[in-house]
């Protein structure tokens, strides 16, 4: 099969890449789109220490399943991924906790092949039927919607006078978007002035990182850490800033990726200071359940369209990687069968 893969020679276009063997619990999944975002480009050049086929957001249809789940209804079915494996043994799996696995793979990120090749094998648990209703285009960014609705699950914003979404990634918007819906007073902070024509189409208020005039006064910061925002939206200087804003016993959310990103540097050592004096809350926030990202996609809550900037094949190769990763480009989504 064809497949984007990386290891240590870089980025590639593989043509014979051998069909990956099917489990026990696994599904055999034909790709029908995979999306292609900043952490999937971060991991193709090198600053995620994966090797193998990358991307982490698929959709696609069941084509066979292994012997222990061959009763699952989903044979056939159109379904979406979620891209955290848990082991299912370790202590915390046992406990429920499978969310914080410790031994924890991430499709197409860490220790399990990625959605830009033509099949990939995933746990039947893993999978979520796609509705009817949802096109297959939306669908594919569930896992990316599910983990901001899950950023409000851990702050009911509904009643706080002050919030703030700090970032201007597709990540950031996103969160944007979902907690707009909840309380009209919600704004982003981001550092690219193009894409608050985004926020004013959603009606979300928005303002530029360098105005003047950011009081020390905000409920909840969030902080949306991506790989491609600037230095001022990621790292030490966005946890600075956004520990600036906050009123005391505010509440910081750091928002990240799911694997540990090279030059994301997530650090908050040199802040702690601030944290303790103002007693402030801080948040750590990852992934959001699948089913939940579906949920408000099929509801209107989030607005997806404007975010899909470029679509691509597969056959573009890593042509695809740079032509998502230059600025203007917010998601990019992969055609697998073209
Ligand atoms: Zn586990």
């Amino acid at each position: 099969m064809r497949a984007l893969v990386t290891d240590a020679d870089g980025p590639r276009l593989a043509s014979e890449r051998e069909l990956p063997q099917l489990g026990a619990s696994e599904a055999l999944v034909r790709i029908e789109m995979a999306g292609l975002s900043s952490l999937d480009v971060a991991c193709a050049t090198g600053r995620i220490g994966h090797a193998g086929v990358i991307g982490h957001e698929l959709v696609g249809v069941v084509e066979k399943l292994g012997e222990r789940v061959s009763k699952s209804p989903l044979i056939g079915r159109r379904v979406v991924a979620s891209p955290d494996i848990a082991c299912g043994k370790c202590d915390l799996c046992r406990k429920g906790l499978s969310v914080h696995c410790r031994d924890r793979r991430v499709i197409g990120l860490r220790g399990h092949d990625g959605s830009l090749a033509e099949r990939i094998v995933v746990p039947v648990r893993n999978l979520f039927e796609v509705p009817a209703g949802i096109k297959p285009e939306m669908a594919v960014l569930a896992s990316a919607v599910a983990d901001a609705v899950h950023v409000a699950h851990l702050v009911p914003v509904e009643k706080m006078t002050y919030v703030t979404v700090l970032g201007d990634g597709a990540g950031a918007i996103l969160v944007a978007q979902v907690l707009a819906k909840r309380n009209a007073s919600v704004r982003l902070v981001g550092a690219r002035e193009e894409r608050f024509g985004l926020c004013e189409r959603w009606q979300i208020r928005h303002r530029h990182i360098s105005e003047p005039g950011l009081r020390a006064d905000q409920d909840v910061v969030v902080v949306c850490l991506e790989p491609e925002t600037g230095p001022s939206l990621s790292g030490p200087d966005a946890v600075r800033t956004a520990l600036g804003m906050l009123r005391p016993r505010g509440t910081l959310v750091l928002q990240g990726p799911p694997v540990p990103v090279e030059g994301l540097d997530m650090s908050l050592s040199a802040h702690l200071e601030r944290v303790i004096h103002d007693e402030l809350r801080v948040l750590g926030a990852r992934s959001g359940r699948i089913a939940e990202g579906l949920e408000a996609i099929a509801s209107g809550l989030v607005d997806l369209a404007p975010l899909i900037t470029r679509r691509a094949r597969l056959e573009d190769g890593v042509a695809m990687l740079r032509a998502a990763a230059s600025p203007e480009q917010i998601r990019t989504i992969v055609d697998i069968a073209a």
